[in-house]
């Protein structure tokens, strides 16, 4: 696994084709939670003082560099990380793969009515996609229980979290050991962006 570090949060020097394959390996493996983010500059700088999402992104199994501020950060110091691999392109392109292979998909986040909408555009813009279910990300400690047992009900291959950074990273990061799927991505705003 080739990484680079800015400011002690290690990125992968994936381009986009790599990245998708990492996804699909992760997916097809089927194995434990594989846990993926692309935090942007903020997140980098956040980190520096929050010790617990510091050591989240370092636990990751795949981090990608979502924001040009990252890229140019790693340019001015000779790195290597010249591809912006967003976190929409990526989803895109997972959801291409999770149609051609009847793959199905969890969204978890934005306001309530708003994952469904997305899910509702997903299945008929990418064809095969398989929605296992969707949840609002306005939800009490009292309902995690509630949305982590829906999830494990319904087994998905991809769990998409979208409740904005930290709060998705520290979610999954929480859940890690009870979620019952393959994958979990936080998307941060995706789930807005595919309810249009
Ligand atoms: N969101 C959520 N629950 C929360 C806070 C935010 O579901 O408690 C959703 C919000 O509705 C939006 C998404 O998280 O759809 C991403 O929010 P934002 O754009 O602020 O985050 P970013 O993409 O910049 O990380």
């Amino acid at each position: 696994r080739k990484q680079e570090s800015i400011l002690g949060v290690k990125f992968d020097i994936v381009n986009e084709d790599e990245a998708l394959e990492k996804l699909v390996e992760f997916v097809e493996e089927g194995s434990s939670l594989k846990k993926v983010y692309t935090p942007n500059p903020e997140i980098v700088m956040l980190a520096q003082d929050d010790k617990e999402l510091f050591r989240i992104l370092s636990e990751a199994d795949l981090v990608l560099a979502d924001g040009i501020g990252v890229i140019i950060a790693s340019k001015i110091r000779g790195l290597e990380l010249k591809n912006r691999v967003t976190g929409v392109d990526t989803m895109d392109r997972l959801l291409k793969y999770c149609g051609q292979t009847g793959k199905s998909i969890f969204i978890f986040g934005g306001k309530p009515g708003i994952a469904e909408i997305a899910c509702k555009n997903i299945e008929s813009q990418y064809k095969g996609v398989k929605i296992a279910g969707y949840h609002h990300g306005y939800i009490t400690d009292n309902d995690q229980d509630e949305i982590i047992n829906k999830i494990n009900g319904v087994k998905p291959d991809v769990l998409f979290v979208c409740l904005g950074a930290p709060k998705q990273e520290k979610w999954i990061d929480k859940n890690k050991d009870r979620l019952n799927c393959s994958l979990a991505m936080g998307v941060g705003g995706s789930v807005d962006v595919y309810a249009g």
